[in-house]
């Protein structure tokens, strides 16, 4: 059972509702957020009659949630949410496109594909600088040297930026240079990560681990939320399943799924999705259809000699021809793009 606070709710009140939850032998879970404060009663509730925090000050309302996952579903907020940074809303009408190449490799190249993505309508930078690769002896990424490149580029452009985060001891060393973290799909289940995440004050685009059910994808978002950060978006970039033509297979269902489920925006990324040029845009249109809330795109000028993930990334007219065929799509359902 959550119990939503006022935003004007005093600290008296507040501490009549935990020893009122305390009294019920039930333990506490606050979350003190920037606006109000949440309790979590956590324990065998069933016969617990909500009326009995319904009357009391400062309680906004109470709701019972069957689902594992409590923050982030829909039981618990029925409106979308919709989150604020950079003067971007993710999770409104307009469909927010994330490109950029699969790694910051050079100034020269961050600042080529920055200047193609941004021309064609990009609303947000993507680049790794900390990659999470299959072999130890692959490219590694640039570091915070990297970033730094990537934010010199994004700066010209106007554009906010995402970049991943592989550990928590990266999260301060990355936080003057990003806008958004990214946890990628091997880190979906690192526990200490989203944990480390679930306290600061910058949104955290998930991505879903490439094994995980659509609960467990939820659960790593509640585990964001339950330390108070409820700016996580969530990312469908595929799951491995017996197909080998393409490296994943994209699951466009958890897309009306997870609207379903849960009120977090949900984006798409249709490069790892598929891992083949070729692919890219037919599944990034059906996202788009699907009710996706914006995509992450992997572009690259000279993909035959990127460092990592060229042969899915599109080139820069394909990835604007892309951009244009969306407009269509989301002018089709009442979008923006
Ligand atoms: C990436 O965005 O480059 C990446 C490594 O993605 P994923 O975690 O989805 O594999
Ligand atoms: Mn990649």
């Amino acid at each position: 059972m959550v119990i939503v606070m006022k935003d004007t709710a005093t600290a008296d009140q507040i501490k009549a509702v935990e020893d009122k939850i305390a009294a019920l032998h039930l333990s506490v879970h606050r979350v003190d957020g920037v606006i109000r404060t949440i309790l979590g009663a956590i324990g065998e509730t069933s016969k617990v009659d909500t009326r009995e925090f319904d009357n009391m000050d400062g309680v906004f309302n109470v709701v019972r949630i069957m689902e594992p996952y409590k923050l982030c579903s829909r039981t618990f907020q029925k409106e979308n949410s919709v989150i604020r940074f950079n003067g971007l809303e993710l999770g409104g009408d307009r469909i927010i496109v994330m490109a950029g190449p699969c790694s910051v490799e050079s100034e020269a190249q961050i600042y080529e594909i920055t200047r193609h993505v941004a021309q064609a309508g990009a609303t947000i930078l993507r680049g790794g600088v900390f990659k999470p690769r299959t072999s130890p002896y692959a490219f590694q990424g640039m570091g915070i040297e990297g970033l730094k490149l990537m934010r010199q580029a994004a700066q010209e452009f106007k554009l906010p930026i995402v970049s991943e985060v592989l550990e928590p001891s990266q999260i301060d060393l990355m936080y003057p240079h990003i806008d958004m973290y990214q946890v990628g799909a091997r880190n979906m289940q690192n526990f200490p990560l989203l944990k480390a995440l679930s306290t600061i004050d910058k949104p955290v685009l998930l991505k879903r681990g490439m094994a995980a059910t659509i609960e467990e994808f939820l659960m790593a978002g509640e585990y964001v939320m339950s330390g108070g950060n409820y700016k996580v978006v969530l990312c469908e970039r595929g799951i491995r399943t017996f197909e080998q033509i393409t490296r994943n297979t994209m699951d466009i269902s958890a897309i009306p799924i997870a609207k379903k489920l849960s009120h977090l925006p949900i984006i798409a990324d249709p490069s790892h999705g598929t891992g083949k040029r070729e692919y890219v845009a037919p599944l990034a249109r059906a996202a788009v259809a699907a009710g996706a809330d914006g995509l992450i795109i992997e572009v690259h000028h000279e993909p035959e000699k990127a460092f990592s993930d060229g042969p899915q990334s599109l080139l820069p007219d394909q990835f604007q021809r892309l951009m244009e065929e969306l407009k269509v799509i989301a002018w089709a359902i009442g979008r923006t793009i």
